[in-house]
């Protein structure tokens, strides 16, 4: 099958990527040209584990190549994939700007029947727009399909090769079929295919998102409550995880969601009904996600007073989760941002997302090459992403680094007991009175 990705972002490559490493041929667009340069060049332009091999070894075998020609691209394939970003616009709602300008770009390029498939994550009644706009430009045939994408950054590879479940929403049988067929390699475990109306496909990836949303709120908010109560939040997460009802998966506290879908999702899930039904649930569920990112900064007020010149905080991890380098509205930025305007200075160390996070913290923060070098002369230590190399480190060369024995663990990835014992003062997330 003959495919074209619009859009070589985080979802666009891996889909493309992953199509092509099950025997399609793929071409990835883009209209960045630097991104497709350096893609054709072999390199990839994010840090996702286990994609860069698979990019070069389908590329190699000529199943992969990549293009800023949207018309060569459209014309020679037949489903088209729309995965370009649909970033938070005013007043909360997805900006559909660039499906849109996608939409009409590939109509444009038309020269016989197509199926495009939209990947993006858009707001309900988006398929019927897109028809809009693409019957607006064209006469050929076509069928719009949605198919909501569930990848995690970090595992993305593998949530593509193998999904819990394939969303696929629309009317058209054959195309359908088609996009169906496409996904077969990849469910070969049973997982299912679940064939929809286009809205209730495109509402399928919003209500995942801020149910998991959702989750993380609830567990921070009962881990405030649990350190105001002299409760610890790891004794209470182990006891309510084990309730099937409930069970063990993202009831993990920490200092908040971000990312580069949660907080711009949930906002536009709030706005996608205008006021009626008023979001209430989500509503708070963003508050809580606010004050949760400041709970850490608080702490070290508490502890080192309101103005903080003259102290340096080591920062260990910027990236919004472990494995992947993206710094979209990661809640490393507002706690360092916080740090900073409280008057301190900030030495900050991650495995991946240095480059990214110099686009958005510039030379007012310094970064080291490694995570010990960030400790030099700091007051305290900060932990803000659990990448695993940060969870049993040598404690005894933290403390020798430190000018004081402080640590901030926004993950809670060590044990208060232990680092105690160490002659630590360790504050972390809904376990201890700090
Ligand atoms: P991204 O910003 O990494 O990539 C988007 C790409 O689209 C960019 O490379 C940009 O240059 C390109 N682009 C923009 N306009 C274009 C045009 N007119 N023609 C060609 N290319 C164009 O975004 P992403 O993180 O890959 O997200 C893409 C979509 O998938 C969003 O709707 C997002 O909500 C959704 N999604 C993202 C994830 C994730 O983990 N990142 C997971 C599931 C769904």
């Amino acid at each position: 099958m003959n495919l074209a990705v619009v859009g070589t972002g985080y979802v666009g490559l891996v889909a493309g990527t992953c199509f092509a490493e099950s025997g399609n041929d793929v071409v990835c667009v883009d209209i960045d040209e630097r991104k497709i340069a350096l893609l054709k060049d072999g390199k990839i332009p994010i840090y996702e584990p286990g994609l860069e091999e698979m990019v070069r070894r389908n590329t190699e075998e000529q199943r992969l190549s990549f293009t800023t020609d949207l018309d060569s691209a459209v014309q020679k394939s037949t489903i088209i994939f729309i995965a370009v970003g649909t970033p938070q616009g005013a007043t909360g709602r997805a900006n559909l700007e660039y499906v849109r300008a996608t939409a009409k770009g590939i109509a444009r390029a038309m020269n016989s029947f197509k199926i495009i498939v939209t990947k993006s994550t858009v707001p309900v009644g988006t398929a019927d727009r897109i028809k809009e706009w693409v019957a607006e430009e064209c006469s050929q045939p076509f069928a719009v399909i949605t198919n909501p994408e569930f990848l995690k950054e970090g595992a993305a590879v593998e949530d593509f090769m193998k999904p819990d479940r394939v969303v696929l929403g629309g009317n058209d049988p054959e195309a359908l079929e088609a996009v169906k067929e496409l996904y077969e390699p990849f469910v070969r475990t049973g997982n299912p295919i679940l064939v929809m109306d286009s809205r209730s496909a495109e509402m399928s990836k919003y209500a995942a998102n801020a149910m998991l949303a959702t989750k993380i709120s609830f567990i921070n908010e009962v881990s405030c409550l649990c350190e105001e109560m002299g409760a610890d939040i790891s004794e209470v997460r182990r006891a309510i995880a084990l309730d099937r009802r409930i069970g063990p998966h993202f009831i993990f506290p920490g200092v908040g969601y971000g990312g580069s879908c949660f907080p711009k999702d949930i906002r536009a899930m709030i706005s996608m009904g205008g006021e009626a039904p008023e979001m209430l649930l989500l509503k708070a569920v963003e508050q809580v996600n606010e004050r949760q990112k400041a709970t850490l900064v608080d702490k070290v007020r508490r502890h080192f007073g309101a103005d903080l010149s003259g102290l340096t905080f080591a920062v260990w991890g910027l990236a919004f989760k472990p494995r992947t380098d993206d710094m979209r509205d990661a809640p490393s930025i507002t706690v360092i941002e916080a740090l900073l305007q409280a008057g301190a200075e900030v030495q900050a160390f991650d495995p991946e997302a240095i480059a990214e996070a110099k686009k958005v913290f510039g030379d007012r923060i310094r970064y080291a090459a490694r995570n010990y070098d960030a400790l030099k002369g700091a007051a305290a230590l900060l932990i803000l992403t659990e990448w695993n190399e940060f969870r049993r480190p040598n404690f005894q060369r933290v403390k020798q680094l430190l000018k004081t024995p402080v640590v901030f663990d926004g993950r809670n990835i060590y044990d208060p007991a232990d680092l105690r014992k160490l002659g630590f003062k360790y504050y972390s997330i809904g376990r201890n009175h700090g």
